[in-house]
């Protein structure tokens, strides 16, 4: 089974010249990948690095994107404005974009834009923390619940969802969830999902695991089935870390 690399480049790098040079390296990485992708660079390298990857192997993602199409919304990307400059992909509600006051609320105003605007939004959950009573699994099924309220099955079938501990994400020393937790959330955001939709639509929703993720962990999470493939920050900023992970099969 194929499986989905995002790398997410975050607030980096600071110059035009590292974005490209970046995306040429990725370009290079991915021709003998048998899997798909993505990169998610700040907004302003968008459109360059489109022109670039265009018949090559790696797809565009953003980070971020508003709901409406246009309008008075003084510093907003619309979904539209991605499409039209070569983005397939978009992150929604990433956990930093949380810390600075996103709330599920706007997550759901921004999944709906994506689908409308015709992107592939994938759609972050994960809890602050990991308590052993499983709190922690009421916190991504309301994540869960707010996001897809009022989206109809066959809408909410383009949706990915990426499983990111809010601990894991950046974490400092590179603390993750293990394949195993991250393997037994994936099982319970198909389960919520298949609650909503029915198992057979909840069954095939793609989730990936991210946070800290490393060359040397990548391949652990992917033996699994369940785990359809990774969201990848700051390893996916060095091309030479990034290149094992998206060439996982040959370790
Ligand atoms: C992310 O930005 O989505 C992420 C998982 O970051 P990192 O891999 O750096 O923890």
């Amino acid at each position: 089974m194929k499986k989905l690399i995002v790398g997410n480049w975050k607030m980096n790098p600071s110059t035009g010249e590292e974005a490209r040079r970046l995306a040429q390296e990725v370009k290079k990485i991915a021709t003998k990948s048998r899997d798909k992708v993505v990169i998610c660079p700040p907004t302003i390298f968008l459109r360059e690095i489109s022109g670039m990857i265009k018949k090559s192997k790696v797809a565009l993602g953003a980070q971020d994107v508003f709901w409406e199409e246009k309008g008075s919304f003084t510093g907003s990307i619309s979904p539209i404005m991605l499409k039209n400059n070569g983005v397939s992909f978009v992150i929604i509600g990433h956990s930093e974009r949380r810390t600075l006051g996103e709330s599920d609320e706007v997550v759901k105003k921004k999944l709906r834009g994506a689908l409308k605007g015709g992107l592939i939004p994938i759609l972050c959950v994960g809890e602050k923390e990991r308590d052993t009573h499983g709190y922690y699994l009421a916190t991504v099924k309301r994540q869960l619940e707010g996001a897809f309220f009022g989206i109809s099955g066959n809408v909410a079938a383009k949706v990915i969802i990426a499983y990111e501990p809010v601990w894991a994400v950046g974490n400092k020393s590179f603390s993750s969830a293990n394949p195993s937790e991250a393997l037994e959330m994936a099982i319970f955001i198909r389960k919520t999902l298949a609650d909503f939709y029915g198992s057979k639509r909840g069954s095939s929703f793609a989730v990936l695991y991210g946070g800290s993720v490393t060359k040397e962990t990548a391949s652990d999470y992917l033996v699994h089935d369940a785990v359809d493939g990774l969201l990848v920050g700051r390893e996916s900023l060095k091309a030479s870390s990034f290149s094992e992970i998206v060439n996982f099969r040959k370790k």
